[in-house]
């Protein structure tokens, strides 16, 4: 067995998931209703959080929260990779370490947008490489 495998982290430890569906106020809000709309339509276990039309936490553009279950991922995630519309998409894992879900275990789909870092807890995933 080799050293990294001694130290992986069991997905276990995931309880649920994040995706943040980012746009600009001034010229894709509607498409990010749109996106919003289908996510709705389709019949996942989320729960679609506020709009916030400017930077808010580590975010430094306007968004959204979609939360969701571990079990709704497989299905979730291919949806938005498909049918984004061009906006950013930002999924993170939720493990109690803020810092670690944001900048290390995190995934985008399309272009990744800079988060504001310096505003999250760290824990202790958050020396991880
Ligand atoms: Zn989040």
């Amino acid at each position: 067995m080799t050293a990294a495998s001694q130290t992986a982290i069991d997905p276990v430890v995931i309880e649920g998931y994040h995706a943040h569906v980012y746009y600009d106020a001034a010229t894709t809000r509607a498409v990010a209703a749109a996106v919003r709309e289908g996510i709705a339509a389709g019949g996942f276990d989320v729960r679609l959080g506020s709009w916030h039309d400017g930077p808010v936490g580590p975010h430094s553009v306007g968004m959204y929260q979609v939360v969701f279950p571990v079990a709704e991922f497989p299905r979730l995630v291919p949806w938005l990779a498909l049918n984004r519309q061009g906006l950013s998409v930002l999924v993170h894992p939720l493990t109690g370490d803020d810092y670690a879900d944001h900048a290390i275990f995190a995934a985008w789909l399309g272009p990744s947008l800079p988060l504001r870092l310096e505003m999250l807890q760290k824990g202790r995933y958050s020396t991880q490489p």
